[in-house]
């Protein structure tokens, strides 16, 4: 054998399993597709948010969390409703999961270096029963430095076991095959990639210069999801959100391309829950794109009002960062593929935070004296760059000439002018007392209770048409492609399954690839910051169960 174990993908899932199983003493080999310019694959690119359950952070902010409340919201957002086959693993990974948030998260991360943002955000707030989906609670802790903050002490490990020879990492090596002996998976083949000047996340040729074949005692994909492979999530897009968007901007780079998840399953490896996927309602077009199609995804706070493409406003939960999943079906079923915020300067500078490690380069760049300037007036940098220069932003000091711009940047001209101001008027008129019958502005209000989100998140309610808070701003959200969540079906240890329920001998599998864990350890939704989370977990645990059971042997 030329390794003990080969790791297939150096995205967060791939680096930890490699250095896990290096530390146990095992020798890997670690392969991509893409040149060194991309390690840590889309974690690279990541917000960085962690969802961990009852932290300090929350703590010192008055935030009462718990296993128990966790678990509760994880269950209400999963709606695991096929416990005797695709979720039997996903569930079991899910409650491991859940625990480990609860528990040696937190401090495993802190022994390697990280360390987290003071204000813990609240992401997918649910909008329903305390018992459906979202997070009762604020869960979402940002990495001091975001993705990059998180891709580094893992990166350090394994830049360490290159020096002693325990690891080879050989970018530019796709594979194309899982190699098999008596259905014992037993190493891989695939194409040497020619070399590539690909800056990082950028697309790279699939010209090849030559072949390779390695053998080992195991093999650990961590190849990641689909996204970025437009006609697979076409073709999986489950009938219940309705028709497949016709248009879609990607949220990951190319290499997300879905492709050794069929390698994986022509291997014996099971595939489940491919329709469950997470794509995110407010994308806009990046102005200055890395890859194709580049999508931004707006994190956006509660105030915005969300009308469809004709103009009607969206009924609850279907308010901005509420539930995902819900105001894609809601979307889906208009016929169009977009929709519209319509809001105030006042709201885009306290509400309006852009998700992806380049769109906050002061949380990136780890610099107190940038952080401190968001509550200086004005939009963050990005986000006014976007103002500028983005092609799905109107600003107007009327609300006529706002319609007229919002009419002028789409195909189809729907809106009405007269349709919107009743609504706006309609919500406005709500501000006037400190009770409403509005259920998103008593979200707001409530929202304010929590004082994360009074600090630098939730603007202070008022009249979206009074000019003292304007100008008016309007964006056109896409519908931009990112999760993958169902995939491999894995055992608690990681090993990838066969259609019969039995283990592919010396095949396990990671992060994403995995469904995060167990072929879909969120079910339909998920709390958020459980997906980077999700591929530290799966990759420490795969990690450790190959390097256990090789030492076994
Ligand atoms: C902009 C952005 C923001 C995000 N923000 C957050 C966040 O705040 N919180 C959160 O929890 N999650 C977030 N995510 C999601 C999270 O980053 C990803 O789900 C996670 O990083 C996936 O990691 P992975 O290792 O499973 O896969 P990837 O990072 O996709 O890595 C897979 C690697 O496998 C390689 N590969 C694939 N096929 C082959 C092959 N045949 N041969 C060789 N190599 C191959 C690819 O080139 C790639 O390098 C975000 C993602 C993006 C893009």
């Amino acid at each position: 054998m030329d390794y003990d174990v080969i790791v297939v993908g150096a995205g967060l899932a791939g680096l930890v399993a490699t250095v896990e199983i290096a530390d146990a003493g095992k020798k890997v080999l670690l392969l991509d597709q893409e040149p060194e310019a991309s390690l840590g694959g889309q974690a690279w690119w990541s917000f960085g948010g962690l969802f961990l359950v009852n932290s300090p952070e929350q703590r010192r902010l008055g935030i009462k969390d718990s296993l128990e409340l966790a678990w509760q919201d994880w269950q209400g957002s999963a709606g695991f409703d096929r416990v005797d086959d695709e979720d039997y693993w996903g569930r079991k990974w899910a409650q491991a999961y859940v625990e480990f948030a609860a528990g040696e998260k937190r401090e495993w991360l802190r022994s390697q270096g990280i360390r987290f943002f003071p204000v813990v955000g609240w992401a997918e707030r649910g909008g329903q029963l305390a018992d459906g989906h979202g997070n009762s609670v604020p869960r979402f802790h940002i990495v001091w430095g975001t993705g990059p903050g998180i891709v580094a002490p893992f990166e350090q490990r394994l830049r360490a076991h290159m020096v002693t020879g325990m690891v080879q990492y050989k970018p530019r090596h796709r594979v194309n095959e899982l190699l098999q002996v008596g259905g014992a998976i037993v190493g891989v083949s695939g194409d040497v990639l020619a070399p590539s000047t690909a800056a990082r996340g950028e697309a790279s040729s699939r010209d090849a210069v030559g072949e390779f074949v390695y053998s080992a005692q195991a093999v650990v994909v961590s190849s990641g999801g689909i996204g970025a492979n437009h006609a697979l999530v076409r073709q999986y897009w489950p009938s219940r959100l309705g028709t497949p968007p016709a248009k879609m901007l990607s949220g990951v780079p190319a290499h997300v391309d879905g492709r050794m998840l069929a390698i994986a399953e022509q291997a014996g490896g099971r595939i489940v829950n491919r329709d469950r996927m997470w794509h995110y309602t407010e994308g806009i077009e990046n102005w200055n794109p890395v890859w194709e199609r580049h999508g931004i995804r707006i994190l956006p706070g509660p105030s915005s009002l969300w009308l469809d493409a004709r103009g009607q406003r969206f009924t609850a939960p279907n308010f901005p960062g509420f539930d995902t999943l819900s105001t894609l079906e809601a979307i889906q079923k208009t016929g169009y593929n977009y929709s519209w915020f319509i809001l105030t300067q006042k709201i885009i500078e306290k509400e309006f935070a852009l998700s992806g490690s380049e769109q906050n380069p002061d949380l990136t760049g780890k610099s107190i004296r940038q952080v401190l300037s968001r509550a200086l007036p004005g939009a963050m940098a990005p986000v006014q760059a976007f103002m500028d220069k983005g092609k799905d932003f109107v600003v107007a000091s009327t609300l006529a000439e706002l319609v007229k711009g919002m009419n002028a940047i789409t195909e189809e001209k729907l809106l009405d002018l007269a349709q919107i101001e009743r609504q706006i008027q309609a919500r406005d008129r709500e501000i006037e007392n400190k009770f409403t019958k509005d259920a998103q502005i008593t979200a707001i209000r409530g929202a304010r209770n929590y004082v994360g989100d009074k600090l630098i998140r939730v603007a202070k309610p008022h009249r979206l048409l009074d000019p003292a808070s304007g100008p008016l701003i309007a964006v056109r959200l896409n519908i931009v492609s990112r999760k993958t969540l169902g995939g491999l079906q894995t055992d608690l240890s990681g090993r990838v399954l066969n259609q019969a329920g039995e283990v592919v001998p010396g095949l396990y599998a990671a992060g994403e690839a995995s469904g995060f864990g167990g072929g879909g350890l969120h079910g339909y939704r998920a709390l958020e910051g459980t997906f980077l989370g999700g591929c530290l977990f799966t990759g420490r645990v795969a990690g450790r169960a190959v390097a256990k059971e090789l030492q076994s042997r």
